[in-house]
């Protein structure tokens, strides 16, 4: 049976690129670039909470690492380094094989190096640690929201969740729509391209990882301010909009995780920014609602402006997706 050193050798060492020393030393060492600093998020994917034991290898090794790329796509970073520690409840290389190729497609995709991590034996779990840079002064922030600021989304919101639905048999989406919605369930896209293109134009950000109201609300908490949330304004993919059941979308559209859009305030005068930021970074942003004062709970309006009640609409049964 292979060591832990050959494990190592094998799946997770590559030459080192940007960093001074990579894998296989006590610690890696790097440089961060003149007049930057870091930002650093890490996250953990436990077999049976965040994921199931028959989930496929490489698009487990491409999500564990597209969450970390996403919170450093909200704070407007550049990907610099990140480390990967992995318990293993048994030395499978036909999985570990896929797991590395799905991991380093994204990392070279989003330029991102593999310095160091640990490898033990224990109950399946993935934590990934990233780190990157950028000005500290453009850092995208939660507490940067202002009343008056509009309130922006990237892409689609609820395709994720929808997926999940799916695959849950709690709705039959037609094949076109399931494999899209279950592909950016197992495949989000981080937004790295946007939240660069933000820095300087967005007030505060958040990645969509609990549902698009819930992450708005962290802006909200954190800022001390209230939104005015237009709903029939949110955007819908084709497969949201053709869901037999509307009910549903509705719920996986502004409550669904594990989208991993942007969720982003801006003042009113910076929305051409906004939009050129968009079609820079090739996708798409819509204006969503408004930054107002009050409690930090976003309101959901109807076409009217009337306040929706969405307390009693189930949407809750998204949390913890
Ligand atoms: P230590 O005993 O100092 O913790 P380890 O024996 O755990 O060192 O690891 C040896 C080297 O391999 C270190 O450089 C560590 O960062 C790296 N490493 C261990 N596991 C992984 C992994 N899963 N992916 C990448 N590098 C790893
Ligand atoms: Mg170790």
């Amino acid at each position: 049976m292979p060591s832990e050193f050959d494990l190592i050798a094998k799946y997770f060492t590559r030459p080192a690129r940007n960093a001074l020393l990579g894998v296989g030393d006590d610690c890696a060492l790097v440089d961060v670039p003149a007049g930057e600093v870091l930002s650093i998020t890490t996250d953990m994917l436990v077999e049976g909470t965040h994921f199931l034991p028959d989930a496929d290898a490489n698009l487990l090794g491409h999500k564990s690492l597209a969450v970390n790329l996403s919170d450093l796509a909200a704070m407007g970073a550049t990907p610099r380094w990140f480390t990967l520690s992995l318990a293993l409840s048994q030395v499978d290389e036909a999985w570990l094989t896929q797991f590395s190729e799905g991991l380093f497609a994204l990392a070279d995709e989003h330029n991102i190096e593999l310095i160091g991590g640990d490898t033990t034996r224990g109950p399946l779990t993935i934590s990934i640690t990233a780190a990157g840079s950028l000005p500290a002064a453009q850092a995208l922030r939660r507490d940067g929201a202002k009343v008056g600021d509009d309130v922006w989304v990237s892409g689609y919101t609820g395709d994720a969740a929808l997926g999940f639905a799916h695959l849950q048999k709690r709705v039959t989406l037609p094949a076109g729509a399931a494999t899209h919605c279950v592909q950016r369930l197992h495949q989000p896209q981080p937004r790295i391209a946007l939240g660069k293109k933000l820095r300087g134009v967005a007030a505060s950000a958040a990645d969509v990882s609990d549902g698009l109201l819930a992450d708005l609300g962290h802006i909200l908490e954190r800022s001390g301010v209230s939104a005015d949330i237009e709903l029939a304004t949110l955007p819908r993919s084709a497969a949201l909009s053709d869901c037999p059941d509307y009910s549903l979308a509705e719920q996986c559209l502004i409550a669904g995780g594990d989208d991993y859009e942007l969720v982003f305030t801006a003042h009113t005068n910076r929305r051409a920014d906004v939009v050129a930021a968009g079609r820079a970074a090739g996708i798409g942003v819509t204006r969503i609602g408004r930054i107002v004062e009050g409690p930090p709970i976003a309101r959901l309006l109807d076409v009217e402006g009337r306040a929706i009640d969405i307390s009693n609409r189930g949407f809750d049964h998204f949390r913890g997706i």
